[in-house]
């Protein structure tokens, strides 16, 4: 090899080695202070393909706690560059509300950082992150998200103006299959009470939710809920998730003394207000479900004939915007929907139950 082509060789890796770490975009992430040293960072979609949750960083005296660490390794790398900017103290403990990709994809990046670290999460979301997610996960990452990507470039190819887009859609598939994924070495069942320096951080788990092993945080000096998809702002995603025990979550989530919540995605709520709207819904549509197939009505069925009575609830949540008011009908009506009609057919597995199909 000439010495030219192994200089060639080194700058082609160097360069892609930063390459793998920086967005096309150069998108940043954005940040807000909840508290003194309680951060909020949330990060822009991935082209039109991907969004990660929300990841908050805990500061201390004696270290940093943070809570989710977003759907690839790279947006978790931004966070952390943002946290390095706050404090030269090290990350002590990560927390990953559940197994969803969007808010735990990016682990490597804190473990590499701070081969200590602790990774805490429920035992049952551990025990899914092992094996199902990764299988849920597969059809996108190997069939559908490369086969988007395939008429995206066609498109492009007519339409320069779709090019940024390609991009971040490329470099987004590229992150998710190369992420070595990190699972927690550190579980609980109900409660982990978690000493940080001058601060506590209670991490809890009240019963099957969204997921079978949701975990969420609470600081009670701070007044702050960090609840992962336990509800989203605005309109929560309610796939797979175990109606009845997940309103008995909520309803045990809203006696907690809380001024700032958190939610998965979404800016941070500063009232209990779409956490009670959105147990409202649950509770329409746990009773109107259970009438409707009682009646004989398929699930389908049922939701025709119960949407029109959820309208003011759905203004409240979704505001008039046509989009939100669409994810309201599919993400949280239909899917919350089809989970009464499987629970009242019997005991919910923690399997992961499929998209319905509507
Ligand atoms: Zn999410």
């Amino acid at each position: 090899m000439t010495l030219r082509r192994a200089r060639f060789l080194v700058l082609a890796l160097f360069s892609l080695a930063v390459s793998a770490q920086e967005r096309p975009s150069g998108a940043r992430p954005s940040r807000t202070e909840l508290a003194p040293g309680v951060f909020l960072f949330s990060t822009p979609p991935y082209g039109d393909v991907g969004l990660d949750g929300n990841s908050v960083a805990v500061l201390s005296n004696d270290g940093v706690l943070v809570f989710d660490t977003n759907g690839t390794p790279a947006a978790a790398a931004a966070v952390l560059a943002e946290i390095r900017t706050l404090t030269d103290k090290p990350v002590r403990y990560v927390v990953n509300s559940h197994w969803h990709w969007d808010h735990w994809y990016g682990t490597e990046t804190y473990r590499r950082a701070f081969p200590g670290v602790h990774v805490v999460t429920h035992e049952k979301t551990r025990a899914i992150m092992m094996g199902p997610a990764i299988e849920f996960n597969r059809p996108g990452l190997e069939t559908q998200l490369p086969a988007y990507l395939q008429s995206l470039e066609r498109r492009a190819a007519a339409d320069p103006k779709l090019a940024p887009t390609l991009d971040e859609d490329r470099f987004f598939l590229q992150q998710k299959k190369d992420a070595q994924l990190v699972v927690p070495d550190m579980t609980f069942s109900s409660r982990l009470g978690l000493d940080l320096g001058a601060r506590h951080i209670e991490v809890l788990n009240y019963g099957r939710g969204v997921t079978p092993g949701d975990t969420f945080a609470y600081l009670p000096a701070e007044k702050i809920l960090l609840l992962g998809d336990l509800i989203v702002n605005p309109i929560t995603f309610a796939l797979s998730g175990y109606p009845s025990e997940w309103l008995r979550v909520l309803e045990r989530v809203d006696e907690l003394d809380a001024t700032t919540i958190v939610t998965g995605h979404g800016a941070p709520l500063h009232d209990k207000a779409l956490l009670r709207a959105t147990m409202q819904v649950f509770r329409v549509l746990l009773r109107e479900g259970k009438a409707s197939k009682e009646k004989g009505l398929t699930a389908d069925q049922a939701k025709d004939a119960i949407f029109p009575g959820l309208h003011d609830l759905m203004i409240a949540i979704a505001g008039d915007d046509a989009g939100r008011q669409a994810a309201f009908k599919t993400q949280l009506v239909d899917w919350y929907l089809h989970r009464v009609y499987d629970e009242l057919d019997g005991p919910l597995t923690d399997a992961i139950a499929p998209i319905p199909r509507s």
